[in-house]
């Protein structure tokens, strides 16, 4: 078996790896990204690039390649009533997002990472052991470190034991694009039998070339066998978005499914030499599915903890996850736990609620900025300080959440400690 010495093996060239090993690269390490795909490859996404991705590029140099601009959002409850989340620009952020294929975006953004040095490879990671990266060609690859960047279903946190599956937070979403042309990205909030909401929601996103974008997802805790219902109820969803006035044409393009790792439940994020990033770590946001910036931010704090503290990176990255995606996990994954599992008809009041007339405006800037995870870096005013007002009630209301107390004992990696 040949083996190769590097500083880092990054597995996955998606947006977390990537921006992983730019920034290794970058920092003078020998890095090689591995990938079992040749690029460019899709990925089942609503393609919507968030303001705290775009703001990382932009500190690191990149110009993103070309989209659409996206700004406010329109939520749209189960009886087509809608409410308009702005989009406010932060102080450390933009006040939009942007619409680009991943199929463009992820093979931009590998083709980054390896101009700064990356070595790239295409082969599929089989195990890992220790720092030893076993390849399904027989090849392995050893590093100083291992960031698994593998997406949700990692092969490096299985093989390091780093996840446990039964405590995972998961989810599926299926999409696929149709000539329509959106003005703004639209959530879907369903009611798939009168009165009882889908525990999930649908989209339409507008895409960069005068296309669109339109996907189901829903959660699952740990049923992963229901994940089915996305496939099997999108056609439905689809009719429903068209008796709202919403879909004008026919979705006859292919199909494509993915998982989702929410909320950083049942994941430890590093031990030892082992890293994870991004969906790997379970970093997708539990309240509304957004994952690339997540990744992006976490393949950069993994980078920077290992090139600045080499001694002590795993301690140091978890500590700095928690202080960031840990504390709006903490407060999110719950809500999402209760509403997958709770009453169907509550679930439809509320959504009714959200989105009527009355609440839903009244609510509308501060709900924005909570639920894409944005009040840190989020301008002053009101809005943010109804937003931080939230986050205080739902950090009392979910004190005493087991899954809290299973994200926390993650970060702490409290098996290790013991
Ligand atoms: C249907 C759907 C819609 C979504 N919409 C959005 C959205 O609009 N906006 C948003 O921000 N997020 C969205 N998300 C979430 C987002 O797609 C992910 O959070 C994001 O892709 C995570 O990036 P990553 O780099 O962690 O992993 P990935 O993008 O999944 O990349 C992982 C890479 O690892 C490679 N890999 C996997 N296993 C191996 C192996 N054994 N060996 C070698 N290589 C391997 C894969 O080929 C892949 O290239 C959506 C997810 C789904 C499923």
């Amino acid at each position: 078996m040949a083996t190769a010495d590097v500083d880092a093996v990054v597995v996955g060239a998606g947006p977390g790896g990537s921006i992983a090993a730019l920034l290794l690269a970058r920092g003078g390490a020998r890095v090689a990204l591995v990938d079992k795909a040749t690029f460019a490859r899709d990925k089942a996404c609503g393609d919507l690039v968030g303001p705290r991705a775009l703001a990382l590029l932009a500190s690191l140099g990149l110009t993103a390649p070309d989209g659409r601009e996206v700004g406010p959002m329109v939520v749209v409850g189960p009886t087509g009533r809608h409410v308009l989340l702005p989009a406010r620009q932060g102080l450390t952020y933009p006040g939009h997002g942007l619409a680009v294929a991943r199929l463009r975006f992820d093979e931009w953004l590998r083709a980054a990472a390896i101009e700064a040095g990356a070595e790239p490879v295409t082969a599929r990671v089989a195990a890992v052991h220790g720092n030893v990266v076993e390849l399904d060609d027989g090849r392995c690859l050893t590093g100083d470190v291992v960031i698994g960047a593998d997406g949700a279903n990692s092969r490096v946190a299985a093989s390091a034991g780093l996840v446990d599956p039964t405590a995972v937070l998961w989810g599926f979403a299926q999409r696929a694009y149709v000539d329509q042309r959106v003005e703004r990205p639209i959530i879907a909030l369903w009611d798939r039998t009168p009165r009882r909401g889908f525990p999930g929601y649908g989209w339409l996103f507008p895409g960069a070339d005068g296309t669109a974008n339109i996907g189901l997802g829903l959660g699952l805790r740990t049923a992963r066998a229901d994940a089915r219902l996305a496939v099997a109820h999108f056609d439905e969803f689809c009719d429903h978005l068209r008796h709202v006035g919403l879909l004008t044409v026919p979705v006859d393009g292919p199909r494509l499914g993915g998982w989702l790792k929410m909320g950083m439940v049942g994941t430890v994020a590093a031990r030892d030499r082992i890293f994870l990033v991004g969906d790997a770590a379970g970093l997708v946001n539990p309240l509304q599915g957004e994952g690339i910036a997540q990744a992006m931010i976490s393949g950069a704090a993994a980078a920077n903890a290992i090139l600045n503290s080499p001694g002590s990176a795993a301690a140091r990255y978890r500590r700095q996850l928690s202080t960031s995606f840990g504390r709006y996990a903490r407060i999110a994954a719950p809500i999402h736990a209760a509403a997958i599992s709770g009453s169907r008809q509550r679930v439809s009041r509320l959504t009714r609620a959200l989105t009527s007339p009355v609440i839903g405006p009244a609510i509308a800037a501060p709900w924005a900025v909570t639920w894409n995870d944005l009040i840190d870096g989020a301008p002053p005013g009101p809005a943010t300080t109804a937003a931080r007002l939230a986050f205080a009630v739902g950090r009392l209301a979910t004190a005493r959440s087991p899954i809290r107390r299973q994200i926390d004992n993650d970060l702490a990696d409290l098996e290790a400690l013991r």
